[in-house]
């Protein structure tokens, strides 16, 4: 099968289990996102994909082949950590070709191939720079430009961008994202910032605490289509809503009921289950109001952060909360009596 596979790849460290049981296959030229809460595995699996690990159990294979024993320096993968790791005595364009000067490359060659992937990355004229001179941003750039110098197979992240302020974090995602897509080279990077893989990912591959993987989708299949409530709240923000099943297409929460988008297979009535609705679906009305999918309550709070909305509504108890473009904004103020709408089409239903 062509591009990257993961079979049965299980890796433990003594008592820990960091990945268990991954079954991938990320095709070529894809932007991948490893994306989940710390300890999920990420690193784990993105180092046993360089063969910077062995995994206890189970098998990797590039476009076929097996590379689950081939040594890291063989694989041909370049790699950018959060640490960088750029070499402080090295001049930039030292940096960007030491893995070529290691694989004997002439020095003419060398320096023709710095002066193209400093271009790539917008550092034209800085080969002769010392990192100390360096910026944040630039450093990144560097350690960049250093993992694509030997034209990579795999381009392989892990965290690169945590330590940037949040701006520089922001035009860096984009700006590397507009790299690949140039290059067309598959990237697979590691974060746990769901906003970060949702920016930049064609492809997300969300792991979940028990080190499992959860969904592998689109950031909008994902988000859209979350395959249980992990997923769902770790991505986004999300109203968890438990119920049980009454029928075919009916979600009974508390005294309500509500009509729900499909019901998945193998939920009989009775059962307990969480529907996920988005806030930004959920329409508030002024005013109490009965009905199916209907949901009365009082305004408890109300957030506004300039582009954006959040009424906050007490149901009986139970929270939900919605969102709302300035524009959009519902006219109710703290303390009156208002009515959620939860329209049934956003309204997912995942096993509890
Ligand atoms: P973070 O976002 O915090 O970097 P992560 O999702 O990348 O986390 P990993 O670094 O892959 O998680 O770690 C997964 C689990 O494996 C953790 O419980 C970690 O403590 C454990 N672990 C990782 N490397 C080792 C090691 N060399 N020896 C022992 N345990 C390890």
């Amino acid at each position: 099968m062509a591009g990257l596979t993961l079979q049965d790849v299980h890796k433990r460290f003594g008592s820990v289990v960091a990945a268990r049981e991954v079954n991938l296959n990320l095709p070529h030229g894809r932007f991948v996102c490893f994306l989940g809460p710390s300890g999920c595995g990420k690193t784990t699996l993105l180092r046993l994909i360089a063969g910077l690990e062995s995994p206890t159990r189970g098998h990797i294979m590039l476009d076929g082949t097996s590379i689950t024993r081939t040594p890291a320096h063989k694989r041909n993968f370049g790699m950018v950590f959060q640490s960088l790791a750029l070499f402080p005595h090295l001049s930039v364009g030292e940096n960007v070709t030491y893995s070529l000067r290691v694989r004997h490359i002439k020095k003419k060659t060398r320096q023709k191939r710095a002066a193209e992937l400093l271009d790539l990355v917008q550092l034209s004229g800085f080969a002769d720079r010392h990192i100390s001179q360096l910026s944040g941003g630039q450093r990144q750039r560097v350690a960049i430009a250093r993992a694509l110098a030997i034209e990579p197979r795999l381009f392989l992240l892990d965290e690169p961008l945590s330590a940037l302020d949040a701006k520089l974090r922001e035009s860096m995602q984009l700006e590397l994202r507009m790299l690949q897509q140039r290059l067309g080279v598959t990237t697979i990077l590691v974060t746990h910032d769901q906003r970060e893989a949702m920016t930049m990912a064609d492809m997300v591959v969300v792991m979940g605490p028990d080190n499992r993987v959860r969904q592998v989708g689109t950031p909008l299949e994902i988000y859209r289509q979350p395959s249980d409530t992990f997923v769902a709240d770790f991505i986004g923000s999300s109203n968890l809503l438990q119920g049980s099943c009454m029928g075919a297409r009916e979600v009974k929460i508390g005294d309500q009921h509500l009509v729900v988008a499909e019901m998945p297979a193998g939920i009989s009535d009775g059962t307990s289950v969480t529907v996920s609705v988005r806030p930004e679906d959920i329409t508030i009305l002024p005013g109490a109001e009965k009905g199916n999918n209907r949901m009365p309550g009082t305004v408890s709070f109300i957030r506004d952060v300039g582009s954006n909305v959040e009424i906050y509504l007490n149901c009986k108890g139970l929270q939900i909360i919605s969102q709302s473009t300035p524009k959009g904004r519902p006219d109710v103020k703290q303390g009156d009596k208002a009515t959620a709408i939860l329209p049934a089409a956003s309204c997912i239903v995942l096993k509890s």
